[in-house]
């Protein structure tokens, strides 16, 4: 069993995706250093053969569930783990809530899968259904997982939500508009969204020099100032620039050194030509950031990725600014 066997990093992420409310399962590169060993001890343990049989542990059936989905420490069954979450979500009495949450969760998830098996520009409308319907039930359970929220993103993004956003005349939008459930939890999710981003830019918007990368396209911004290292030179408190990294410092250089004096009355203005050098930065300087790992979880910093014309930001407090920027130009170049 390789450590970077996809099969084991399906399973973590089929895991994280749909056993854990949203707010507790985001998952970081750097995290899968520690669900790696886990899921593998925990895989490495047979499933008892007398779980096989329906009827049984509901707890191991979930997990068998999760193999056959995935491919992981079990035979792919897709059609069997569709069966058995369906089992455990509504047709036995004797399953916990918490667990028939989970079910339907991977049921969300499972359906939602299905909806997209043939090709991506082809949408299975019933099985989206089936996929709203199980994160539906789930949210009712108290389960708000990332899996469960992606469906209803989903299911807004190509118009099901509502009558007047719909764009196949031929479906009816009813059954979705239904899932009240599933769009008081989206809805509550993006109304926290957007507080923390005000948040966010308030507290940007009082003071800038001290949370965005000063470099040029850099565009890492810290939701917390210690994040970034300020220039340890003489500038003034209140022109001071700010970096992510040791990288940027050096890159912007030659755009701050004029300005790096006690006496400067404005912040660096970009680009200059200015090659005086008659200003030596001091101070503490911020680490090389060329390896990811050597960056401990920490402050969370943030970085915007335009996809398509569409902005979404990628938050870590565990991935370097390198790895940041590395992941925005990969994600960037791919739409
Ligand atoms: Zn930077
Ligand atoms: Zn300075």
């Amino acid at each position: 069993m390789s450590m970077y066997d996809t099969g084991l990093l399906d399973y973590i992420s089929f895991r994280q995706s749909t056993h854990l409310n949203y707010h507790r399962s985001t998952i970081d590169l750097q995290d899968y250093g520690k669900l790696i060993p886990q899921a593998m001890k925990f895989v490495q343990q047979d499933l008892p053969t007398a779980a096989l049989s329906i009827g049984n542990d509901p707890k191991l059936l979930l997990e068998l569930g999760i193999r056959q989905w995935t491919g992981y420490g079990a035979p792919q069954d897709k059609p069997g783990a569709l069966a058995r979450w369906t089992v455990l979500a509504s047709l036995r009495e004797d399953v916990p809530l918490s667990l028939k949450a989970r079910a339907y969760s991977s049921l969300a998830r499972g359906w939602f899968d299905q909806a997209h098996e043939n090709a991506p520009e082809t949408l299975n409308i019933s099985y989206l259904y089936d996929a709203g319907n199980s994160a539906n039930e789930a949210v009712a359970l108290g389960l708000i997982s990332p899996a469960v929220l992606a469906v209803a993103t989903r299911i807004e993004s190509v118009g099901f939500r509502r009558p007047e956003d719909n764009k196949f005349p031929e479906h009816s939008t009813e059954r979705f508009e239904r899932l009240t459930d599933l769009w008081e939890a989206l809805d509550a999710r993006d109304a926290e969204m957007a507080e923390e981003n005000l948040k966010r830019e308030v507290k940007v918007s009082k003071d800038p020099l001290s949370y965005f990368c000063a470099a040029e396209d850099c565009g890492i911004v810290a939701t917390k100032k210690s994040t970034l290292w300020r220039c340890g030179g003489g500038c003034p408190p209140a022109f001071k620039p700010s970096y992510c990294s040791k990288y940027c410092q050096k890159a912007d250089r030659k755009h701050h050194r004029p300005f790096c004096r006690p006496d400067a009355t404005e912040s660096s203005v970009r680009p200059t030509d200015s090659t005086s050098a008659t200003t030596v930065e001091r101070g503490p300087s911020p680490p090389e950031d060329t390896s990811p790992e050597r960056f401990q979880p920490g402050p969370e910093r943030t970085i915007d990725v335009n996809l398509g014309g569409r902005t979404v930001q990628i938050s870590s407090s565990t991935i370097g600014p390198q790895m940041l920027r590395e992941m925005r130009e990969g994600l960037e170049g791919r739409f």
